[in-house]
């Protein structure tokens, strides 16, 4: 087996005990882009160089004894996270040549490990997007088939995870952004409760709903990644001042006591593939046979997640959005003579098409006599969503659901609907809505070979509950040890 296959964990392992160098991981890794990244397209930038730099100082370090969880680990980072002196684009034109002069928080505690960045990873512009088309930087494949999406925003990092072009990886969750992807691409995506971890050096797309999580193989993996990226951050104001946890020791335990809401409501309208269901079913089975008790609950707001979280989230970018005028950052057009035409230009030349269609439907939605008719009833109908969850979990202590309603689509074929491609996310809003963490773990493939996801969703700060309910449930199937067969093409 070559090093790339790996988990993170079992590296982890091989190091402490000296079987293995970070440079040995570090080279396979890079092995392997060169092998599949041509047919993948997972990065917009790769760091082999710096890589080979941090994986020798990772070696020092283990020979000095000095190895923590993450110490010579390969790790893909998505586009939108700021690493001092390495270009983050977001995706976006605007963005192409911005190199941040700070690290993000994340980037920080990952740091303090020594771990090996292999690059930034592709994703739709300012992580606005459902499948990793609308990028600048051209579109990512899903390693499963090249012909379909990896799911987005996080495509490119659920794509390397997938095609071990990288150990594990870092994505961001607005609306779905790291689950989605995880589902399609059949890897284990998790996003934090809001708070958890410090959106500081994030790019900001809608801050009340952005998280950033972990993209792994499994879900030890995704434990251990949590654990170094959680944690109060005086840099984020909506950082929570909560206990570091050891997510890792989470997993141990039996799920016996453990009860499982399955929203009603989901399930009526028949809009989830028949495949998708299936496998939904026998992960219930499964979960059953483990030990765990299913409810029924009712979540009577769901129907209107899709049009809530499409109000607040352009309304929150077309603010966030509002600092790209050619003066402080990135791109300037410099076919305008004077200021307020340099603004424009800048800004038409340099955002797509989906970005813009977000600010305009934002800014109008947040406009002087529009704003109570949108807005304001948005985030009214956000506190509706909410207390729908808490009613639910007054009946279980986690719910599950589907991560996608139908395996990966291909290419092109939701790129000019937008209102299709709104509508994948109709399970994964509802987690950021409310702030409360969600995990996508696979749990089968459709007939063409596709991944599914399941979705677990717990109470605000109850990730080891999920952690431990999803590792139970890796442990008694197989579905995560499955891997693509990716036609090889040197790049
Ligand atoms: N697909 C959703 C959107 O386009 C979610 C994106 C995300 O989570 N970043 O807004």
């Amino acid at each position: 087996m070559e090093l790339y296959s790996y988990t993170l964990h079992e590296l982890q392992e091989m190091l402490r005990k000296g079987e293995v160098t970070s440079k040995d991981i570090t080279m396979s890794v890079f092995k392997r882009i060169k092998e599949v990244e041509g047919c993948i397209g997972a990065f917009i930038t790769l760091m082999k160089e710096r890589a080979l730099e941090q994986a020798d100082m990772a070696d020092i370090r283990i020979r000095k004894g000095e190895i923590d969880s993450l110490t010579g680990i390969p790790i893909a980072i998505k586009d939108n996270m700021c690493i001092q002196g390495v270009r983050t684009t977001c995706g976006s034109k605007i963005l192409e040549n911005y190199v941040p002069p700070y690290d993000g928080t994340v980037i920080k505690r990952l740091k303090e490990q020594s771990p090996v960045f292999v690059g930034k990873t592709n994703m739709d512009e300012f992580a606005m997007g459902s499948s990793t088309e609308a990028s600048y930087f051209g579109i990512t494949h899903n390693p499963w088939d090249r012909e379909r999406v990896p799911g987005g925003s996080s495509g490119g990092s659920a794509s390397a995870v997938c095609a071990d072009e990288c150990i594990a990886a870092l994505g961001s969750d607005t609306g779905g952004s790291i689950r989605q992807p995880a589902a399609c691409c059949g890897i284990v995506g998790l996003k934090p409760t809001y708070g958890r971890v410090s959106r500081f050096g994030l790019v900001a797309f809608a801050s009340s709903l952005d998280q950033i999580g972990p993209m792994t193989k499994d879900v030890k993996d995704c434990a251990i990644l949590l654990s170094v990226i959680s944690g109060y951050d005086s840099l984020d104001s909506t950082s929570v001042n909560s206990k570091a946890v050891d997510y890792e020791r989470a997993l141990k335990g039996d799920i016996k006591d453990i009860k499982i809401g399955i929203p009603k409501e989901y399930f009526e309208k028949g809009g989830i593939d028949r495949c998708v269901e299936r496998s939904i079913f026998n992960a219930k089975s499964e979960l059953e046979r483990l030990g765990a008790t299913f409810v029924e609950v009712s979540l009577p707001h769901s129907e209107f997640a899709i049009a809530t979280y499409y109000l607040i989230a352009p309304a929150e970018a077309s603010s966030n959005l509002a600092r790209y005028d050619g003066v402080k950052y990135g791109y300037r057009s410099s076919k305008a003579k004077k200021l307020k035409g340099m603004y424009t230009r800048t800004r038409s030349e340099g955002f797509g098409q989906e970005v813009k269609r977000r600010i305009m439907l934002g800014t109008y939605a947040l406009s002087a006599g529009y704003y109570d008719a949108y807005y304001k009833k948005a985030s009214q109908v956000r506190t509706l969503i909410k207390r729908d969850f808490d009613y639910a979990f007054r009946e279980c202590d986690l719910l599950l659901t589907p991560t996608i309603p139908n395996p990966a689509f291909k290419i092109g074929e939701k790129i000019d609907d937008p209102l299709q491609m709104y509508l994948f996310d109709v399970f994964t809003v509802p987690a950021n809505l409310t702030g409360i963490p969600a995990i996508s773990v696979p749990c089968g493939f459709s007939k063409e070979g596709l991944p599914i996801g399941l979705q677990l969703l717990a109470r605000h700060f109850e990730e080891e509950m999920l952690l431990k309910v999803a590792y139970a449930f890796e442990q008694h199937t197989s579905f995560h040890l499955k891997k693509p067969i990716i036609k090889k093409e040197e790049s």
